[in-house]
């Protein structure tokens, strides 16, 4: 049985942020590792970066194998490119391959490469301590992401994307437009996932959640008020939540001196209102 590395606890310094899918969750992390690259060896040379993965992460048992990683590496430095990302995969999607993530975290780690874990559809087994001895080895990687999507009873589209130093992705991501910024995003205190995703995804906390729900309940209940008052309409049951059911009341329809309709004539004239 494995415990979960500390590296990937957030007392570790990582941090993870829902994507809508691994495509999504590997397009994120190749361009923090892009950047990281480009940052070191110049927009100029944007040709040159390689990424590594085995043929079938996504789409050998079929791993990938440490051996033909390294020698791939050295024969594109030899060509004049650079090694920068490489993805392996544990239960690759058609074959359930699992890659020595130990063995090729080392040998990225010559090489100073990002190395991200495809876990999106067996992750979420690792709930259960038995299967965690597949993760040996994942300490040496940058990233790793799990569709909960697929095996964790939520619907599409939720990714679950870790990352060991977040500062790379936030820094590739992150936009900061005016219209997203609010006082506790200014505070740094929080986090804004769109910072790490693609998706403009905005996580709003249990309180504004609850104030958004009250807040529509109370305009709900000043609306009923306003029209308990008002003799052209009647509060048909009572309010529960944000929904108020009303009839119009013919009498308000220019003669206030014709008898106020009643039952099903009240009901026929509210049908047609409310068709047109
Ligand atoms: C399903 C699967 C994917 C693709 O996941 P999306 O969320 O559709 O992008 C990628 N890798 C593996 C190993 C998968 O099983």
């Amino acid at each position: 049985m494995l415990n979960l590395p500390t590296t990937f606890l957030f007392s570790g310094g990582g941090s993870g942020v829902l994507q809508g899918t691994t495509c999504e969750a590997i397009l994120c992390t190749l361009t923090a590792a892009r950047d990281q690259m480009i940052d070191k060896i110049g927009r100029e040379n944007i040709g040159k970066p390689v990424v590594y993965g085995s043929d079938q992460t996504h789409s050998a048992a079929f791993g990938l194998s440490p051996d033909s990683l390294r020698s791939a590496i050295q024969s594109d430095i030899k060509s004049g490119l650079i090694p920068f990302f490489s993805c392996a995969t544990i239960g690759a999607t058609s074959s359930n391959a699992v890659d020595p993530l130990g063995p090729l975290c080392d040998v990225a780690k010559d090489y100073n490469i990002w190395v991200h874990i495809d876990a999106a559809y067996a992750g979420s087994a690792f709930i259960c301590p038995e299967f965690r001895h597949f993760l040996r080895g994942i300490e040496g990687a940058h990233s790793y992401s799990l569709n909960a999507h697929k095996w964790f009873f939520t619907t599409l589209d939720c990714c679950r994307l870790w990352i060991k130093e977040p500062s790379a992705l936030i820094k590739a991501l992150s936009n900061d437009p005016e219209y997203l910024k609010n006082k506790a995003s200014d505070s740094k205190q929080v986090k804004i996932p769109s910072n790490e995703a693609m998706a403009c995804a905005q996580k709003l906390g249990a309180s504004n959640l609850r104030n958004f729900i009250r807040g529509h309940v109370k305009m709900a209940k000043h609306f009923e008020r306003l029209i308990a008052v008002d003799k052209s309409f009647e509060v048909m049951v009572p309010r529960n939540f944000a929904i108020v059911c009303f009839l119009v009341l013919p009498l308000m329809l220019g003669n206030p001196k014709q008898k106020l309709l009643g039952g099903e004539e009240a009901n026929e004239f509210n049908r047609k209102f409310g068709i047109h």
